[in-house]
């Protein structure tokens, strides 16, 4: 495989209203997002947990839990910062100053047009690449972002393409299990490769870390899982 395609970025939105929701998401997916949806807060705060988004466009009145309330949860509860775009109707300096202070990044008032949507989302995906150290240590493994490079207690691995986009992915989301689905995702954007693409990528990156292979986990039935040392 020469060419590693750039994985789409990944949003969740959070919105009840069905008919705005289909608009949001066709949008969105339309400009080349991967797109995932929840209808209520409670879903959006676990769907938030569970696979973090790029970004997170969260209505404030939501059935379940409401915006503010996602919100201060995904904060205490999230192991990453996730870039929030609070969407509301409301227009009060006191409802943006709730949002603000339950911890929104940004915020975009209903009716809103296609473009500014677009252009606010990627901003907040840009900014929270930006925040991002390109260090990455995890026990005695660490990954250099900026060379596409790993090390092992002081040792290089010539890890490399797809196997380190899978190292990658599972070093970011540590100490988190990442199921297969969301793996297939990261790798190879919405273009789904043959279906033992995946496993033969984790046998290169385990015959690549040679005696570090072990940290590499398989958890049976739901995906792979970084096993080092908080
Ligand atoms: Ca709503």
């Amino acid at each position: 495989m020469s060419d590693i395609p750039t994985p789409a970025p990944h949003i969740l939105v959070a919105e009840d209203h069905a008919a705005l929701r289909a608009q949001i998401v066709a949008v969105l997916a339309g400009a080349g997002w991967h797109v995932d949806e929840a209808s209520d807060g409670r879903l959006a705060l676990q769907l938030a947990l569970e696979q973090p988004p790029d970004v997170l466009l969260l209505d404030l009145g939501l059935p379940g839990l409401d915006g503010l309330q996602v919100c201060q949860r995904l904060r205490a509860e999230a192991d990453r910062h996730i870039p929030v775009l609070m969407l509301t109707a409301r227009d009060t300096l006191a409802d943006k100053g709730n949002g603000f202070a339950a911890g929104a990044d940004d915020y975009l008032l209903k009716p809103f047009a296609s473009d500014e949507l677009l252009w606010r989302c990627r901003a907040l995906a840009r900014r929270g690449e930006l925040g991002r150290s390109p260090l990455l240590e995890r026990g005695p493994l660490r990954i250099d972002r900026r060379s596409a490079s790993v090390h092992c207690a002081g040792q290089p691995l010539p890890v490399s393409g797809q196997a380190y986009r899978l190292l990658l992915a599972l070093a970011e989301a540590w100490p988190r299990t990442v199921s297969r689905s969301e793996l297939l995702r990261q790798l190879w954007a919405d273009e789904p490769p043959e279906s033992d693409a995946l496993r033969s990528h984790l046998y290169t990156l385990r015959q690549a870390l040679g005696s570090a292979q072990s940290l590499v986990k398989t958890v049976h039935g739901v995906g792979l899982r970084l096993d080092v040392p908080g």
